[in-house]
């Protein structure tokens, strides 16, 4: 069977996360995002079902006591979760699966997905980081702040990753992305290797 892999990114609000992972989607064919459900509003040009399935406190609290969520988080004030069912039909049609989360989601998912790969990316200080949230012109001047008092925080978290990558060049940064999630379907996996190893026999002539 195909194993496209799962892929976690993760790293302060601006380091470029969204950026990577729109890369990818234009560079693999076989991807699936997934979509996160947030209590956050929509920023200008962001759609409901494409970037995120925007709802209300409320609405967030029943898929909890449902149990739809992988993982779920409170993040800047807001609430972010991850929906198991779209992920499991990805994971079993063979698709490369590619996750933002913050660092919380990222232990959630790795707990789940023991062989799940992980990438920080981070802007190389916290000047960098400020100048893009600034110049993105997507949050209000309270909002920056709040996500700068938090990258610190995540910053923390670097050694829990796989690869680190400090997203200083964009090109640079796109290709090192682009490297890490084609060398996925190659990570050894347990299962696969058994199945190998069970068919290689079989199919003697
Ligand atoms: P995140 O998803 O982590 O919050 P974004 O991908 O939205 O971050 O990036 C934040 C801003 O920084 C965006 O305006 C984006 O175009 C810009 N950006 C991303 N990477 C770079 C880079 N290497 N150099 C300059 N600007 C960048
Ligand atoms: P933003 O509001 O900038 O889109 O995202 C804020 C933070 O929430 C980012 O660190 C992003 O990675 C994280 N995030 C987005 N979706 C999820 C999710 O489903 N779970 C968790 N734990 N974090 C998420």
């Amino acid at each position: 069977m195909k194993n496209g892999g799962i892929l976690i990114l993760s790293g302060p609000s601006g380091s470029g996360k969204s950026t990577l992972c729109k890369y990818l989607q234009e560079n693999i064919p076989d991807i699936y995002f997934s979509i996160s459900t947030t209590t956050r509003a929509p920023r200008e040009g962001e759609k409901n079902g494409k970037h995120y399935y925007f709802v209300s406190q409320v609405e967030f609290f029943n898929d909890i006591k449902e149990n739809k969520f992988l993982e779920w988080a409170e993040v800047h004030g807001n609430h972010y979760g991850t929906s198991l069912g779209p992920i499991q039909e990805a994971l079993a049609l063979g698709k490369l699966v590619v996750f933002d989360v913050d660092v919380q989601g990222h232990r959630g998912i790795k707990n789940y997905y023991a062989g799940a790969c992980s990438v920080f990316i981070a802007t190389k200080n916290k000047q960098v980081l400020k100048d893009r949230l600034s110049s993105r012109q997507t949050d209000s001047e309270e909002t920056i702040q709040l996500r700068l008092m938090h990258a610190y925080n995540e910053m923390k978290h670097i050694k829990e990753f796989d690869y680190l990558i400090i997203n200083d060049d964009i090109t640079t940064a796109k290709e090192a992305i682009l490297c890490i999630a084609k060398s996925l379907p190659y990570k050894q996996d347990p299962d696969n290797s058994a199945r190998l190893c069970k068919e290689w026999l079989e199919n003697l002539s």
